[in-house]
């Protein structure tokens, strides 16, 4: 969970490994890769994509979405978890296939539109896609009496989101937490940012955010932050939702809150 793995370059292939796709809960699937994250939400009025992720990526989540028996032109929103290439390089061609809406947090929303031409670290440059709309901290996405909330939960990228909802299964009602992404990556300058200069207090606040946030079901932009693999192979050997782990959540919270502090504290003491 620290940032070493995350620099990011150009496509990474060893990301973008296929996986079976599979039921969370409810009506929320996993379609993405070994290495990036994105989500099915079915609903009667279409579907909610989250992540598209990498352009290359595009066509490994349409064969997911089709191998669950949905058909990928059925997706109405796109959302993305932060606007780095390796979630959000993808929001053109998948809008492309699908007409879909993509709706984006205000802060990230000049990244998607320039393809990234304003990071404040990386030199990546992806396909542009017009944002439809622009959200804010707080901001309902509704689609089929699903709705999902953007929380802005900042630092990683300016726009960074975090999103929840509220799902029944089995006469019980879970709160999934979809984590954007607080990960400090490697050579992200917390301290005299010139072209970000509320990084760390943004970082802060997130932090604030995500503890302050109630989660049954935990999930995030990347598989490794809710130990995908190891709650497979639990879904596999029957357990019914291994998903549902409101201590793993607060654990890798308050890890990641360290993993900041301890980065800040570094920064500022000029090491
Ligand atoms: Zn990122």
């Amino acid at each position: 969970m620290t940032g070493a793995a995350f620099l990011i370059a150009d496509f990474t292939p060893s990301w973008n490994q296929p996986v079976q796709p599979f039921k969370i809960i409810s009506n929320l699937y996993y379609v993405g890769t070994n290495y990036l994250a994105s989500f099915l939400i079915t609903t009667p009025a279409g579907n909610i994509l989250i992540n598209p992720d990498y352009q290359e990526s595009v066509p490994v989540i349409k064969s997911s979405v089709e191998k669950l028996g949905f058909r990928f032109t059925d997706t109405e929103i796109i959302l993305i978890s932060h606007a780095h290439d390796d979630h959000a390089a993808g929001c053109a061609l998948a809008k492309k296939l699908t007409g879909a809406k993509l709706a984006v947090m205000a802060q990230d929303a000049p990244e998607i539109e320039s393809g990234g031409a304003g990071d404040f670290i990386y030199k990546s440059r992806w396909q542009p896609a017009h944002v439809d709309r622009t959200l804010h901290d707080g901001d309902k996405v509704n689609l089929g009496g699903i709705t999902l909330i953007a929380h802005l939960t900042p630092g990683h990228t300016k726009g960074c989101t975090t999103w929840t909802a509220t799902m029944n299964d089995g006469g019980r009602s879970y709160d999934v937490v979809i984590v954007g992404s607080p990960n400090v990556n490697t050579g992200y300058k917390l301290v005299g940012n010139k072209l970000y200069p509320g990084i760390a207090s943004d970082y802060k606040r997130t932090f604030q955010v995500l503890e302050g946030l109630h989660c049954d079901i935990f999930l995030g932009a990347h598989g490794v932050y809710f130990d995908m693999d190891e709650k497979l192979k639990r879904l596999k050997a029957g357990d019914p939702n291994p998903f549902v782990d409101p201590a793993g959540y607060r654990a890798a919270v308050e890890k990641w809150h360290s993993a900041f502090l301890e980065k800040l504290a570094e920064q500022e003491s000029g090491k």
